[in-house]
């Protein structure tokens, strides 16, 4: 039962309902045979019994639909009950035969056609197998019942014979071409599920900052330039920072380039959680925090004033002051500053960027350590 691990199980039950109503379909397409064979006294089942194999058809396939549609049969290994409902079929077929007559019988060989072609929407070749066993000793059952007294010419006995045979080397023959037919569906489907996994990890892959795990320099701009889009349309403003840390350089020069990653590391372990737990004024959307290059990273508020911002961004610093950097050099202390900027009314995102990088140059101006806004208007 590992299926459904990560496809969206309703496109698979979508899948197997149809699956059914193709089923009841080919049950009803069934009635034109029958109905012409009643009429031409092949068939000694009569118009009640056509009403009868109609109704257990249109019974056995609500039956199957109402299992398969409430993801009722999701419990079993073969959740489209095609077995079941093969079995059911070829139950039917074998009633249908007895009460047909001479050329006709014949005919209705082709019913077994149908539904072995019918497990090709994922049986194997062993339950396919099977299947013909079932059919085989079904029919042989049937036609030594039916001509059981002795009393039944040669002729009718060579006819049956002749029947079986066909009936037997056309499923066996089906098994195989089918279950091989069937492997190479379910392969196919294994290797879409596993490009689509793939797909997806590159994808995340594709966002994220190798270092720090935070998103990369692509994802904020593209975020920012959605921001900005849908603040310009809705008029739903929102605010950037930027932050940088303080003398990282020497951190660097110090203890060397590997220690300088380490503090990066914490540092961006110590935003991502603040941006997580920080306290909104009303109800803001996701945030979205990233390492923009460097020492340098940005966080992204949607529909939160300056004023909202700034409390952010003071308890990320407060966060980073009374961390313990605990680095293979020893605990080194670590300090950003920041720059913010809102979003002015019909603001590009680049206008707005240049703002917040203007703050932050003034942040670094005036003593660093701190966080400056840029509270222009239009
Ligand atoms: P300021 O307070 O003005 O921001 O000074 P600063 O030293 O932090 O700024 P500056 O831009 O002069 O130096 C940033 C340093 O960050 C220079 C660069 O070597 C270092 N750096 C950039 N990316 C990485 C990285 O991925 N790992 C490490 N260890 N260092 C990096
Ligand atoms: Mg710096
Ligand atoms: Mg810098």
């Amino acid at each position: 039962m590992a299926e459904d691990t990560h496809s969206p199980p309703d496109r698979r039950t979508r899948k197997r309902v149809r699956l059914v109503l193709l089923g009841l379909l080919s049950y009803l397409m069934f009635l034109v045979p029958m109905c012409i064979a009643v009429l031409a006294g092949a068939s000694r089942m009569g118009w009640g019994g056509v009403a009868g194999f109609t109704a257990a058809a249109v019974v056995i396939n609500l039956v199957v639909l109402a299992a398969v549609a409430s993801g009722w049969s999701k419990r079993f290994a073969d959740p489209s009950l095609m077995v079941p409902q093969l079995v059911a079929a070829i139950a039917l077929a074998l009633a249908m035969i007895h009460f047909f007559q001479g050329e006709a019988r014949s005919v209705l060989l082709l019913l077994f056609v149908a539904i072995f072609f019918f497990g090709l929407f994922g049986l194997t070749t062993r339950q396919y197998l099977r299947l013909t066993i079932g059919t085989a000793v079904g029919y042989a059952a049937l036609s030594t019942w039916e001509l059981r007294g002795g009393d039944a010419p040669t002729q009718a006995w060579l006819m049956e014979a002749l029947r079986f045979s066909a009936l037997v080397v056309i499923t066996i023959w089906m098994s195989f071409i089918g279950g091989y037919l069937a492997s190479i569906r379910r392969r196919l489907s294994k290797q879409r599920d596993a490009l689509e996994k793939a797909n997806a990890k590159l994808q995340e892959l594709s966002i994220r900052d190798e270092l720090t795990g935070l998103y990369n320099r692509r994802h904020l701009t593209e975020r920012l330039e959605q921001e900005s889009e849908r603040g310009r349309r809705y008029g739903q403003g929102f605010s950037v920072a930027l932050i940088d840390i303080d003398h990282f350089k020497a951190i660097n020069d110090t203890h060397g380039h590997s220690v300088g990653d380490e503090v990066l590391v914490q540092f961006a372990a110590i935003l991502r959680l603040q941006a997580r737990f920080i306290d909104h004024v009303g109800q803001a959307p996701e945030r979205t925090l990233g390492r923009f290059g460097g020492e340098e990273f940005m966080i992204i508020l949607p529909g939160t004033s300056l004023a909202g911002a700034r409390i952010c961004l003071e308890r990320m610093r407060a966060a980073v002051a009374r961390a313990p950097f605990e680095t293979s050099a020893g605990p080194v202390e670590v300090t950003f500053s920041a720059g913010l900027a809102e979003q002015q009314p019909d603001e590009a995102a680049e206008a707005l960027l240049q703002r917040a990088d203007e703050a932050l140059y003034r942040a670094k101006e005036s003593g660093r350590d701190r966080l400056e806004m840029d509270a222009r208007t239009s």
